[in-house]
């Protein structure tokens, strides 16, 4: 009886005062207390130690290995005060998600008692199997080796699982050859690639010596809550995180009550008790809200450092994953678990600071201030111009096809909203309107200083997947379960060769003699010009667009993932992340093998699924009720509804068929002939199916109905 499900899903969530974290903790106790700082380091260790240490993490080094047992006796003495008996090497394969191999802290002596050992080599280096992750062939099947090596510019924390804890190191992870197996050492790479086109730049417009620049990340993570016991009798979202099949509910977000709506008490409570976890791992939790689907919600941090982003922002997502259960929910960070409602991304906020805490992002108060600001928001422009496609195959996955392009989520074009006034600054540039020399002011803008630039409110252009928000721009078309950690890397190295370019540029005029100001005023105005197709205010989401954006502005519209993932090995990609030393051919090559391989098999197991669901749940549902109201005489309601049930049922049923076909084929040995044969085949299929199915959804009798409705898991909370 599925009443009953409703019912208890709704009340069987009582607050545990034992179990949830008392809200009263004061927070400035709490923070970072499960993470082992710089400063917690500095009470452990002696002044010379410390002081290597520290000169490591400034140049980025391995660390000293004659220090290194000194360093790891100290984390280990600090772990175990916290109650840790584990540790382990925690690193981001290319699946997307972390990985951990726990190590007792404790050796048996032999002797029948046990030491605790953690030496420096464990620290520094630690050799998981690697045979299980992904390589995309980068590590020959005799090697399988890999090993993970610490990232010091991470600090070590403390996870807490039931009643134990664990130390868990940060880590790279490579393979035997040295080639990289995984997201962070990219990420790190594409980092010192920054910098090191940017410190020139900066230095040309008056930095100060030993000025260092890394890129700044705040991730708004969206997410949507449903009861477990619906979660449970849903094969679906346990298989795949999404339905596959669900009529529309009689009211969906149409009536647009629950954005920034009251948080039912349940979630709240949920949510406090993750966030208390996540800011024990000094992870800057800020902001939480209803988002606009029923039962979907969103969770911002403040921006960190974009490294030190990204290993949080898993941990965000871990946190979110594990404490729903304790509270009878389920947190689903798939891009679209539901069709017809909105689908959730993870807006990456990006920018540039340097060491000594300035946005080089923000437009500032003096004149020298918005003429560098200018420079690096021109450059910003022109890289993504030139890089659309690296930007949309870094979001690329089969689950984030449901949601971009979608009606109600940033197309798969790329463009750039700078806003009105700022592009009336960029526009005015252009056309030298403003009057023209040194007294005409700013960039002979007329003025000395820019006006102010409103920082965005909320709303202003939701439909841009790329915007200028007052100090930083925003990537919208991040995927809600995606990892940052990619497309960070490509905004940081494309916006590293765009700040390449415009300051040799630069350089080159001011050593033919041109006085910085103007120099500055020439490669904004023809930077702008050559890239302002990119610039768009308007919205993204209307067919005009479309139609513009392809045919007038000639911008590309990489519509499905597989069109996007096609162009990651083309040659100028290649060039650009060899001209970096962010990724070599082959580590590009593996990438793009593995996107093709997680898109294959993604789409592989829904198909399998609904295959499954449809022939074995929802067929035998519909035959049942057909049944029963052929047993049910010959009234005309009984004899109309059978009708409409057995037309359904038999679509039903051909459409399985057909998708039972597509299942087993192949399509072709390499992994990209596969994948194409999921989208072109698969997808269809199935969607035939779910057409049907959800046909009948709406004509079986609700006991009959085998799946939890959007209507029971949308809306009972
Ligand atoms: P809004 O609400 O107007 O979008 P917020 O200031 O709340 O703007 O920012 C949203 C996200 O952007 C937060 O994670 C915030 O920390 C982040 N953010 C703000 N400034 C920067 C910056 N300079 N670099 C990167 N992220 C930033
Ligand atoms: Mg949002």
């Amino acid at each position: 009886n599925h009443d009953f499900d409703v019912i208890s899903a709704a009340r069987n969530w009582r607050l545990d005062t034992d179990q949830a974290s008392t809200p009263h903790d004061i927070v400035s106790d709490v923070y970072a207390s499960d993470v082992l700082t710089l400063e917690q380091l500095k009470t452990r260790l002696s002044k010379p130690v410390y002081r290597s240490l520290q000169a490591t993490l400034e140049r980025g080094d391995t660390l000293d290995p004659s220090i290194a047992d000194t360093v790891a006796l100290a984390m280990k003495t600090w772990a175990m005060e916290k109650g840790a008996t584990h540790y382990t090497h925690w690193f981001h394969p290319l699946t997307g998600a972390t990985a951990e191999k726990h190590d007792s802290f404790v050796s048996p002596t032999g002797e029948g008692s046990a030491i605790a050992t953690f030496s420096g080599k464990e620290l520094i280096q630690a050799e998981p199997d690697a045979s299980s992750f992904p390589s995309g062939g980068l590590r020959a099947t005799f090697e399988a080796r890999g090993y993970t090596a610490w990232d010091a510019s991470s600090p070590a924390f403390i996870m807490r699982h039931g009643n134990g804890a664990t130390l868990c190191i940060p880590t790279a992870f490579a393979s035997w050859t040295g080639e990289a197996l995984d997201t962070k050492t990219p990420l790190l790479r594409s980092v010192e690639a920054l910098n090191k086109a940017v410190t020139p730049a900066l230095s040309l417009f008056g930095a100060s010596e030993g000025t260092r620049v890394g890129s700044s990340l705040g991730a708004e993570q969206e997410y949507f809550l449903i009861a477990e016991e619906y979660f449970y009798r849903r094969p679906d979202l346990v298989m795949t995180g999404r339905t596959l099949f669900g009529a529309q509910p009689p009211r969906g977000q149409e009536l647009e009550d629950h954005y920034f709506g009251a948080i039912p008490d349940r979630v709240l409570t949920f949510m406090t008790d993750a966030e208390t976890q996540m800011y024990a791992l000094g992870i800057p939790v800020k902001t939480r809200h209803n988002e606009v689907a029923p039962g979907q919600f969103e969770i911002a941090p403040i921006y960190e450092d974009s490294n030190v982003a990204a290993d949080h922002q898993q941990l965000i997502m871990q946190i979110l994953r594990n404490t729903a259960r304790k509270y009878g929910l389920v947190a689903l960070l798939h891009e679209k678990p539901f069709a017809g409602v909105n689908g959730s991304g993870k807006h990456c906020n990006w920018s540039m600071a340097t060491n000594a805490g300035e946005n080089l992002l923000e437009p500032g108060d003096t004149p020298h201030e918005n003429m560098q600001f200018l420079f690096f928001c021109s450059a910003v422009i022109k890289a993504v111009d030139e890089h659309q496609d690296l930007l949309r195959i870094s979001v690329a996955s089969a689950s984030n096809d449901h949601r971009l392009g979608a009606n109600e989520a940033p197309p798969a074009i790329i463009s750039i909203f700078l806003g009105s006034e700022l592009t009336e600054i960029f526009d005015r540039l252009e056309s030298g309107q403003g009057g023209r020399g040194a007294e005409a002011g700013l960039l002979g803008l007329g003025t000395s200083v820019l006006p102010p630039l409103p920082r965005h409110a909320g709303d202003r252009n939701r439909t841009s997947p790329f915007a200028f928000t007052g100090n930083k721009f925003e990537f919208r078309a991040a995927g809600s379960s995606q990892s940052i950690s990619f497309p960070i890397t490509v905004l940081n190295i494309i916006v590293a060769d765009a700040v390449s370019a415009l300051t040799a540029d630069l350089k080159a005029k001011l050593d033919g003699g041109a006085d910085l100001n103007a120099a500055v005023a020439d490669i904004v105005k023809s930077t702008y010009a050559a890239h302002k197709r990119i610039v768009f205010n308007g919205d993204g989401y209307s067919d005009a667009w479309h139609q513009e954006a392809e045919h007038g502005r000639k911008l590309l519209n990489l519509r499905t993932s597989l069109d996007a993932i096609e162009h990651l090995s083309d040659a100028k990609n290649q060039a650009l992340f060899q001209k970096f030393g962010v990724l070599s051919d082959r580590e590009l090559a593996a990438r793009q093998e593995i996107m093709y391989d997680i898109y294959f098999k993604t789409v592989n197991i829904e198909g399998e699924t609904t295959e499954y669901m449809a022939r074995t749940m929802i067929l035998p549902a519909a035959i049942k009720y057909l049944g029963e109201l052929n047993a049910a005489g010959e009234s005309r309601a009984a004899r109309g509804v059978a009708g409409e049930v057995s037309v359904a049922a038999d679509e039903l049923y051909d459409a399985v068929q057909a998708l039972s076909q597509q299942n087993a084929a192949q399509g072709g040995d390499e992994v990209h002939e596969k994948a194409h044969h999921m989208r072109d085949h698969v997808l269809p299929a199935m969607l035939e199916v779910r057409t049907a199915a959800d046909k009948l959804e709406k004509v079986v009798a609700e006991q009959h109905w085998p799946l939890p409705t959007y209507r029971q898991m949308l809306f009972v909370k």
